[in-house]
């Protein structure tokens, strides 16, 4: 099995054990991880790699590992940058597992907020509508349709590509939503919505964070958002009331330090009952206010 060509980085017959030590030394140096964050990385890349869970690995130390090339190839790549939701093609998000691919968005915990605030607007056993501007992998528009089966739930997204990925999501996971492909709320004239929720681009376009780490290999389109970051905030404020039924509500997550700039655009916008939530880590991540 083993390639004579490309000798593997840790030597002919290593053990399970000795490669996650080398691989987990190199992760940790390229990728300025903390030794046990790498050792993580490397469990869930050679579980991933050998088909098997890492409680399998822990049981296996001894082993001299069977598929030491493929193990090798997903390091290497890793190595490079890649982001691991890309290189296993999925993510968790709110219980359940999403398939990622590099056309969308890697889903973040963060975003989970934004998905227990518009619940805390659904009570449940009621039928409302919804729609999620910019569905990208689907992970929101998914999650709110199984929490809330008998809402009716629609998804837009510019990216043909990225709602492929969101179709896949609702497909696997039973989730009834209709997706369309859009540029935002302009493509759905004379609809209206009890609520709307989106995870909008809102990195402002000079912010040196899109030139490190994941954000490097993630779709420009999901995450930029002109000279401040807010030019899709303020244009889903601007179009919002057209599409909101009376008392509807609008629902978006924004940066750490976005939210007196979204509430003052929401203001601005005519938006009653405005508020800020925070996330697990104490900044206001999502804002909102009614019609
Ligand atoms: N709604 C998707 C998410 O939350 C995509 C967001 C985006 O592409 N900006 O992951």
């Amino acid at each position: 099995m083993r390639s004579e060509a490309r000798p593997v980085p840790w030597g002919e017959g290593a053990t399970l054990a000795e490669c996650l030590a080398t691989a987990t030394r190199q992760l940790a140096e390229a990728l300025a991880l903390p030794p046990r964050e790498a050792r993580l990385e490397a469990q869930i890349l050679f579980a991933h790699a050998l088909g098997v869970n890492r409680a399998w690995l822990i049981g296996h130390d001894r082993d001299v590992p069977p598929a030491a090339p493929a193990i090798e190839a997903l390091l290497l790549r890793r190595l490079a940058g890649e982001p691991v939701a890309y290189l296993l093609g999925e993510r968790e998000f709110y219980g359940r597992t999403f398939r990622v691919t590099p056309d969308v968005l890697i889903p973040r915990p963060d975003t989970e907020l934004l998905v227990d605030v518009a619940l805390e607007h659904l009570p449940p056993r009621t039928s409302h509508t919804l729609l999620d501007v910019g569905v990208g992998s689907g992970v929101v528009a998914v999650s709110l349709a199984l929490e809330r089966p008998l809402c009716r739930i629609c998804g837009v997204d510019l990216s043909a590509a990225a709602l492929e990925v969101a179709r896949a999501n609702a497909r696997a996971l039973q989730a009834q939503v209709e997706l369309l492909v859009g540029d935002g709320l302009d493509s759905l004239s004379g609809r209206r919505f009890d609520l709307i929720v989106s995870n909008p681009p809102y990195i402002a376009a000079a912010d040196p964070h899109l030139g490190q780490g994941d954000l490097r290999f993630e779709p420009h389109l999901a995450l930029a958002a002109g000279g401040d970051g807010l030019d899709l905030i303020r244009r889903l404020v601007e179009a919002a009331p057209g599409h909101l039924e009376t008392g509807g509500w609008l629902l978006l997550e924004h940066g750490w330090d976005q939210a007196g700039a979204v509430r003052d655009l929401l203001h601005g916008g005519g938006f009653s009952g405005v508020f800020s939530a925070r996330d697990l880590a104490g900044h206001e991540r999502v804002s909102g206010g009614h019609r």
